[in-house]
């Protein structure tokens, strides 16, 4: 086997290196520091298993509209350590009291993303958050399904292309296997990431991708090191700067696979950007979850942990129109080409800095937003 699927659109998601029936495929970092599958030439016996089951290769399905979801958890606490209106904690603790295992990505020690599978109460909370960073799956889609065949429920929770991955690995559906994945407007390279922590001049004791202590729709990079902790707006955070110009996506982001409203996973997750106008009794700027319901066991589980959140049914269309990347896929910028080829000369800060400078038009344009808000009060 020479190629699974198309460079550009390999999501990285690992199902072929699963159920390749040798094992003759590994996941390796490309030169952006994508993991993409090696194929053992000599080990590989042709039998094209990988080809068949790789997700990018399917036919597009469609999927039925699913209802919407304004949703904000009681617990303010739970709340605030979470990207948006803290809906994930709560599955996963439903899930974690039948006695079945969560598997969604934290951090390990040296703030590399992974997926893990757990049932370990305690490891709810380095899973909640959004961590900008694509996530190794390692052996994960081979645990879940060893917990599955024994009977024991399991919440799997990433983004839209590993739910695909997991489906494809597990080729049939189970009862007591709950897929929610999120709205994915794409992933950055895990070495983008390991050189901004390099660069953080001492070494980093935590990170958040989304602190709100400058507001939710303001999130801001805090990072904790040795010798002090920043907390740096959207705006200002280098990382986050390129992130959110698309800068340092997968390939596979910019022409994904995966964009639909409707989706083959039970539940989807998000930010309600457009809340304050859609829903404003459900926006107070500490964070509001967009959730999406796609099955009958999904709305058996939203129906669950209704009692711990404030909930209430919202607008579909209205919903999705403040948030395109449910169902389109970003461009790839201009300047993507030049940031990878600076990889290796240029520090993370000093690539933010050529490749996000505003525009005179865009600037003009901000500071007309600005004096219309002003006079508008
Ligand atoms: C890379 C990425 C891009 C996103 N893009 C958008 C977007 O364009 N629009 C939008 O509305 N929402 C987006 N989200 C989702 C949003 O940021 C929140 O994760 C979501 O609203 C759930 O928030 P919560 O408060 O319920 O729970 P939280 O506790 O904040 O839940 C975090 C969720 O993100 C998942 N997750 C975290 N990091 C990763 C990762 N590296 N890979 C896979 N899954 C991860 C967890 O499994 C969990 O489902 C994105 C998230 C990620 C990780
Ligand atoms: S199964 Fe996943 S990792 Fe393998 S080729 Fe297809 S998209 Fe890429
Ligand atoms: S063709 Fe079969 S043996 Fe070869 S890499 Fe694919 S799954 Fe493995
Ligand atoms: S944008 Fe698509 S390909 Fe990229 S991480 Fe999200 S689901 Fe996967």
């Amino acid at each position: 086997m020479e190629h699974i699927t198309n460079y550009n659109r390999c999501t990285g998601c690992a199902a072929c290196a699963a159920v390749c029936p040798v094992g003759c495929i590994t996941m390796k970092a490309d030169n952006e520091g994508f993991l993409r599958p090696a194929i053992g030439q000599s080990a590989c016996i042709n039998c094209g298993k990988c080809a068949r089951i790789c997700p990018v290769n399917r036919e597009p399905a469609s999927y039925p509209r699913p209802a919407a979801w304004a949703a904000i958890n009681k617990d303010e606490e739970t709340r605030l350590a979470s990207s948006s209106g803290g809906v994930f904690a709560l599955l996963a603790r439903a899930i974690l009291s039948d006695g079945g295992a969560v598997c969604a990505p934290v951090f390990d020690g040296d703030f590399t993303v992974r997926h893990i599978v757990t049932r370990d109460p305690a490891d709810i909370i380095r899973m909640q958050g959004s961590k900008y960073v694509q996530s190794e799956i390692g052996n994960c889609y081979s645990e879940i399904k060893a917990l599955l065949d024994a009977g024991t429920p399991v919440l799997f929770s990433g983004t839209p292309c590993q739910t695909g991955g997991l489906r494809a690995v597990l080729g049939k559906d189970y009862d007591h296997l709950y897929l929610q994945d999120i709205i994915c407007h794409g992933v950055p390279s895990p070495v983008v990431w390991q050189r901004y922590l390099a660069e953080q001049g001492s070494p980093v004791k935590s990170a958040s991708f989304r602190d709100k202590s400058n507001g939710w729709l303001t999130f801001s990079m805090r990072i904790e090191t040795e010798r002090g902790t920043t907390c740096q707006p959207l705006t200002r955070d280098p990382y986050l700067r390129l992130f959110l110009r698309d800068l340092d996506l997968r390939p596979s982001c910019y022409d994904c696979a995966f964009k639909s409203a409707g989706r083959e996973a039970d539940l989807t997750l998000a930010d309600y950007w457009g809340v304050k106008k859609a829903q404003p009794d459900f926006f107070d700027g500490k964070g509001t979850s967009l959730l999406l319901v796609h099955s009958e066991k999904g709305e058996r589980l939203r129906a669950r942990i209704a009692p711990a959140l404030r909930m209430t049914a919202t607008d579909l269309d209205r919903a999705l129109a403040a948030n395109p990347a449910a169902d389109l896929s970003v461009a790839c910028p201009h300047g993507r080409t030049a940031f990878f080829a600076a990889l290796d000369s240029r520090t993370i800060a000093e690539q933010a800095d050529i490749l996000c400078r505003d525009s005179a038009a865009t600037k003009a344009k901000n500071l007309l937003r600005r004096a219309v808000n002003k006079l508008r009060g």
